[in-house]
């Protein structure tokens, strides 16, 4: 039952403290991609932490590890023991209850949204295909003098632009916002953005699954600024940034496009441009997310521990 506990409060301080850190980490130089890593860390932690609680507490006997936890919290240990055995029966009969409805609803609310997806994105492709002309570029030009392009999931993905885009836009401003669509589409950028709303829609009370979608979206376009940036250069996305941004065509839903979030990616695009993400880097972002709140858990629980140690002399 320790450890459950241990487990438990790791999962809440992820939840709760991980979305207010990690926001304000997001206007510093670090690089959208360690951020990325660090969201995505917190929350599949929070998942692991919470799943592992409720698998803890319905393992029948001692579960794993969970002699070593008591040995480091003794005194709590000597409470947990005296503590009926039908209650914790009814906490893992509940636990259980609750990870299997999240399961379900998990289920139900992703397959929803993937299907609500594919509707769209075969809808679009049929309209895209009647209106739009296809040149070499592999991108689907539309006849519209506003500059505007966004890039739709799928398989394989594509890239809408209008002809404003060549017209209004220089050579290398043009090829940027190329660039910055292509790189939605390698990044699977549609894909994770759409994971954050399911575990949003699923978790609509946890603070960490209901900030994703939003705090996600802007650092993939942070992401994909960076990849345009390497292809051309940061003045150049920042002028086809501003140029793109003053368009009055709305972009379809559904779609990553370049449009929103346009004061903070030009001030990210001359601190972050040439700072890259090795994969180590964002590996390690992403275990720390989790494994900082799980250290915090245990010392909150240890410290109990020796203040029940005290309480009990
Ligand atoms: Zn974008």
């Amino acid at each position: 039952m320790i450890l459950a506990t241990i487990l438990l409060l790791g999962a809440v301080l992820i939840a709760v403290a991980a979305p207010a850190a990690l926001r304000r980490l997001t206007s510093t130089a670090l690089p959208p991609g360690l951020l990325l890593a660090a969201w995505l860390g917190s929350m599949v932690g929070t998942l692991f932490f919470a799943g592992s609680a409720v698998v803890v507490l319905a393992w029948p006997d001692h579960a794993p590890a969970e002699a070593a936890a008591e040995t480091l919290v003794r005194c709590l240990s000597t409470i947990s023991h005296a503590v009926q055995p039908w209650i914790t029966e009814i906490l893992a009969g509940a636990g259980v209850l609750a990870l299997a409805t999240l399961a379900g609803r998990t289920l139900v609310l992703g397959r929803r949204h993937v299907q609500a997806q594919a509707r769209l994105r075969t809808y679009h492709l049929q309209v895209i295909s009647i209106v739009a002309r296809s040149r070499e570029d592999g991108v689907m030009w539309l006849d519209h003098p506003m500059p505007l392009a966004y890039s739709v999931a799928g398989r394989p993905g594509f890239v809408v632009a209008t002809e404003g885009l060549s017209s209004c836009l220089s050579r290398g401003e043009r090829e940027a916002v190329l660039a910055h669509e292509r790189a939605h589409l390698n990044g699977g950028h549609h894909h994770i953005v759409s994971g954050c709303e399911i575990l949003a829609a699923v978790f609509p009370a946890v603070p960490l699954f209901s900030a994703a979608p939003g705090a996600v979206r802007t650092l993939v376009e942070l992401a994909a600024d960076q990849h345009a940036v390497r292809a051309t250069s940061a003045a150049t996305v920042g002028a086809a940034l501003t140029a793109v941004s003053s368009s009055i065509l709305p972009q379809p839903a559904g779609t990553l496009g370049l449009s929103n979030e346009t004061a903070l990616r030009l001030r990210k695009l001359g601190a972050t441009a040439s700072v890259r993400c090795p994969k180590l880097s964002c590996a390690t972002a992403a275990a720390l997310s989790w494994t900082l709140p799980a250290v915090a858990a245990w010392g909150a629980v240890a410290a109990v521990s020796v203040l029940t140690c005290l309480a009990l002399r």
